[in-house]
């Protein structure tokens, strides 16, 4: 199974996903953390993606495609994808149905996180994972059980990506609703698309995606 988790910046996709990773040995492919990954190893796509980065701007659909058709071809034919992040433009879109087409797989969910977009910045800016197995926290919403030290797996780093900061989060949005809700249309004709109320607790969030993919 293929899925994308399509939603605004702080709708929960990537908790989501790492939970159908979880349950179902599915694939997080996340076009964010493969670029934070090169930005960080200092590769030439992370030196032409950091300064779009920190604006909230979208780094180019090439780049991005390219990333995704990489990591599909890394995993067994019979992994299952869940796309987080991706697609964010029409290019990417059409990218990913040849992409897909191409390796013989097809899609076969859209699930749109709906979510309140003031209470996204609150939410965004007090998260932050743990620095060596990536469970998400927040400073509001989700504390660890002992102050400083990761619930999942002992570690006491932690990061905050340098991005969720108010201003770059106002930008991010905006190119949401410009350039990636538009692309819902075109999942909508295919009748692929499902909406989820990305506003209630997680586990409710989980159950209703969970409901989707059965159906
Ligand atoms: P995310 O972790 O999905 O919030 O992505 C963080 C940043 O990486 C975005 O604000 C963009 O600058 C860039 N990015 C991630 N995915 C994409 C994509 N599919 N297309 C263009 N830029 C992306």
């Amino acid at each position: 199974m293929n899925i994308i988790l399509l939603g605004p910046p702080g709708a929960g996709k990537g908790t989501q996903a790492q939970r159908l990773v979880e349950a179902h040995g599915m694939r997080q492919l996340s076009t964010g953390d493969m670029l934070r990954a090169a930005v960080k190893a200092g590769t030439p796509v992370g030196l032409q993606a950091k300064a779009v980065m920190e604006r909230g701007e979208l780094v180019s659909d090439e780049i991005v495609s390219a990333l995704i058709g990489e990591e599909l071809d890394a995993m067994g034919p019979g992994t299952g994808a869940i796309f987080d992040g991706y697609p964010r433009t029409a290019a990417q879109a059409a990218s990913l149905d040849a992409i897909l087409g191409a390796r013989g797989r097809t899609l076969d969910h859209v699930i749109e996180l709906d979510v309140d977009e003031d209470a996204l910045v609150e939410r965004i800016c007090g998260r932050y994972t743990c620095a060596n197995c990536g469970k998400g926290y927040h400073d509001k919403f989700e504390q660890p059980r002992i102050p400083g030290v990761c619930d999942k797996c002992g570690s006491t780093e932690f990061k905050r990506r340098p991005d969720d900061n108010e201003e770059t989060v106002r930008t991010r949005m905006a190119e949401y609703r410009a350039k990636t809700a538009p692309i819902l249309p075109i999942y909508e004709e295919r009748g692929i698309v499902s909406r989820v109320n990305g506003m209630a607790d997680i586990d409710h969030v989980t159950a209703a995606i969970e409901k989707i993919l059965k159906d």
